[in-house]
């Protein structure tokens, strides 16, 4: 079961047979390549751009691995059991990246700073204070609450009412992390082909082909693995996951100073709003990084840029006139009821769904779902391997309902924070 030679991400041609062929190149299908290959599979992995250029290398970096729902909302949709068993499994999964990264040596700037999370008013402060300590009780997590009068050792803006730090929350370096997975994946011998978009998976009795413009592979088992950037090659998945756009903000250099002023211990930063931003100091602790969902899917980055901008100065007002360095964004991938998903349709695998949150979820479902495809059941088991999340209606991959709920949800901010005022 010989690998191959390894590629560097480049568009080649590839094997004219493979155990694994997996759709995808970031976290998730690297990680899961990485898995497969050091198990001694033969394996392909294709990225119609170049590998990282989804998600994968574009993101904040913080290792959130948030569950959206609430545990009331998962029991309603499963049960009280499959509850908790997803709530915990975020935290193993969040154990398993920071275990990953210091056994594979992983240079990827990663820090273990905590995660503060801002109130809105003084009864959200209650509310997620009360979440901090059942956290703490359910799970073990080093959480706690900080009242209003203590916030400014947490964060330099007057915004808030308070918040909750977790600890358990830091932040790396997104490029340079999926850059050492690449790199491992590939010394592991997995063909990684770059530019390679896969165009077409056809069963053929026991076996999948698949083809690419450079060639089409024959592979025993196929793993999809293209999260926000699903096109029309999977199409079950493409109704099921709607991708929405995250963009990011990244300002001029701050002096030390106003850094210390802003972010005093250098966190995580995030808040309880439905389109909350989501911050924090840049790797390298000399900027501030924002980001945050962004409606439109058009090319001019001019109105969500100053809307971002806006938001920067709301919570930072000194930073009023700040000169952005970069604006970018990429998709973010939702399901119906925002929970990670692995699943298996016709033979195929599927990993994906990680609503905003893969940097913890991506690498740990890309690894579940490896063990899966090579039968090892303990290993294999995963709270997330479920039913597939169900079709989103009058959806085909065009998702032209967006603007209308991230208006709605604009809707529900401005409310909560009418309410919080009076
Ligand atoms: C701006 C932004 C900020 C974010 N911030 C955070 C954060 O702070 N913390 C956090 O936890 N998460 C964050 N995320 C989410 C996180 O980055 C993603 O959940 C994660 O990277 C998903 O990894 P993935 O491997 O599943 O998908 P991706 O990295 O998106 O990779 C999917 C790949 O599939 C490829 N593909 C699609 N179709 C095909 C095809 N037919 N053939 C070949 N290849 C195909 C695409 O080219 C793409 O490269 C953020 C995302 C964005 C966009």
């Amino acid at each position: 079961m010989g690998s191959g030679p390894a590629r560097t991400g480049a568009c080649t041609a590839p094997a004219r047979s493979v155990d694994v062929a997996i759709v995808g190149a970031g976290y998730a299908g690297l990680a899961a390549g990485l898995t497969l290959a050091r198990a001694g599979r033969s394996v392909a992995a294709f990225d119609a751009m170049h590998p990282g250029e989804g998600a994968s290398s574009r993101n904040g970096g913080i290792t959130s691995g948030s569950i959206r729902p609430s545990h009331a909302a998962i029991t309603r949709t499963f049960d009280e059991a499959t509850a908790y068993a997803i709530e915990a499994e975020s935290k193993t999964a969040r154990e398993f990246l920071y275990d990953f990264i210091r056994s594979e040596e992983i240079d990827c700037d990663f820090r273990l700073t905590g995660l503060f999370k801002g109130a809105l008013g003084f009864g959200q402060y209650d509310t997620m204070a009360r979440g901090a300590e059942a956290l703490a009780k359910r799970l073990g997590i080093e959480t706690y609450a900080v009242p209003h009068g203590e916030q400014e050792q947490y964060i330099g803006s007057g915004f808030y009412r308070g918040g909750v730090v977790r600890k358990d929350i830091g932040g790396l370096h997104p490029g340079k992390f999926h850059a050492g997975l690449l790199q491992l994946a590939l010394a592991a011998g997995v063909a990684v082909h770059g530019h390679t978009p896969v165009t077409a998976i056809r069963r053929e009795g026991a076996t999948f082909r698949v083809q690419t413009p450079s060639g089409t592979v024959e592979a025993r088992q196929v793993l999809v693995c293209t999260n926000g950037y699903t096109d029309g090659v999977a199409p079950y998945l493409r109704r099921r996951l709607v991708p929405v756009r995250s963009r990011i903000i990244v300002t001029e250099e701050l002096s030390a100073e106003v850094m210390d002023r802003l972010m005093p211990q250098r966190m995580m930063m995030g808040e309880g709003r439905q389109l909350g931003y989501y911050y924090r100091p840049t790797p390298d602790g000399k900027r501030i990084l924002l980001g945050g969902r962004e409606s439109g899917h058009g090319g001019d980055a001019t109105v969500p840029t100053q809307r971002l901008r806006r938001g920067l100065a709301e919570l930072f007002p000194e930073l009023e006139g700040v000169h952005l360095s970069h604006s970018w964004y990429g998709n973010v991938a939702m399901n119906r009821d925002m929970l990670p998903r692995i699943f298996e349709k016709d033979g195929i695998v599927y990993a994906s769904g990680f609503c905003g949150s893969g940097v913890v979820w991506a690498p740990w479902v890309g690894t579940r779902a490896a063990h899966r495809l090579l039968g090892n059941g303990e290993e294999g088991r995963s709270a997330l391997f479920s039913r597939p999340p169900a079709a989103v209606p009058l959806y085909r991959g065009n998702p032209w309902f967006m603007p209308a709920i991230i208006r709605g949800y604009a809707l529900q901010d401005r409310f909560a924070w009418w309410r919080s005022k009076r």
